[in-house]
């Protein structure tokens, strides 16, 4: 899901108790969850939230700037250890979502390296998400490089907004890439040999540096390659947008330890010589 529909559903009311930032930099992540907190407490009519003004949206910022822009119903959680955040942190900050709102009409919990919750804590965080609110909305906004970082529980009951690669892939790698894409699925339309299928995975391999089992940089570079190659194939525009998409969710394939290289070619065969 992107931000902005992620936005939309804030304005109806209709957000997620959960909400998992990833993908970008930490700053982005931060300011994401700050501007879905906005929508989410804003005092406007609902079409025009975040309106960034009013009494709410104005103390709404992290950091706070000074005592001004302090609001008591935005609540952060920070890694409080080198690499982790400690369950007695994580305990103290979900006990604050078992009080009533100070001011607005409901809360927004932020956890700014959910990756680094220890297993406990994360527990703790899952306790807390599976009983409802009692009085006022609340909304729990966990901000991680790779949703794949978080526990599956966690993931299966959070709404997951992915805000970008880190390093915005290159628009002149990604076109080089997509044109030889192409290439390779023109050959196959022509001749449905499936070496053409093996070429095209090996074209994609070239997105990046796959060795590191947990980056999603290079999935996300060949995922906006294939994307792109949906535009100049029109027979086979849908394959390719459906092999785009599986792309991005490929690094949860690739950490079980399956090379990339069999993980592009599993899924580019499954999708073009497939069922449609
Ligand atoms: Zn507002």
């Amino acid at each position: 899901v992107k931000l902005e529909s992620a936005i939309a559903m804030a304005q109806r009311e209709q957000l997620y108790p959960s909400v998992i930032l990833f993908g970008a930099d930490p700053e982005a992540r931060m300011q994401a969850a700050v501007r879905l907190a906005q929508a989410t407490l804003c005092d406007l009519a609902p079409e025009l939230r975040p309106c960034g003004e009013c009494r709410h949206c104005r103390r709404l910022v992290w950091p706070p700037l000074d005592e001004e822009t302090f609001h008591p119903d935005l609540l952060v959680l920070e890694r409080d250890r080198a690499t982790v955040t400690s369950v007695e942190a994580t305990k103290q900050f979900l006990r604050r979502s078992q009080v009533a709102p100070f001011e607005a009409r409901g809360q927004a919990f932020i956890i700014a390296s959910a990756e680094s919750l220890s297993g406990e804590a994360a527990n703790a965080l899952l306790k807390t998400l599976e009983e409802p609110p009692e009085r006022a909305p609340r909304h729990f906004f966990l901000l991680t490089p790779s949703q794949f970082d978080l526990l599956p529980t966690l993931r299966s009951r959070s709404l997951e907004i992915f805000l970008g690669a880190s390093g915005r892939p290159d628009p002149e790698a990604v076109e080089k890439i997509s044109a030889d894409f192409s290439n390779c699925i023109d050959c196959w339309q022509r001749e449905r040999d499936t070496t053409h299928l093996l070429a095209a995975a090996s074209v994609l391999e070239s997105a990046g540096d796959f060795k590191d089992p947990r980056a999603t940089d290079p999935w996300v570079m060949a995922a906006a390659a294939v994307r792109s190659a949906a535009d100049r194939s029109e027979g086979e525009r849908s394959r390719c947008l459906h092999l785009a998409m599986e792309l991005l969710d490929a690094p949860q394939i690739r950490v079980r330890g399956i090379p990339a290289r069999r993980v592009l070619e599993g899924l580019t065969v499954r999708c073009f010589a497939g069922p449609a």
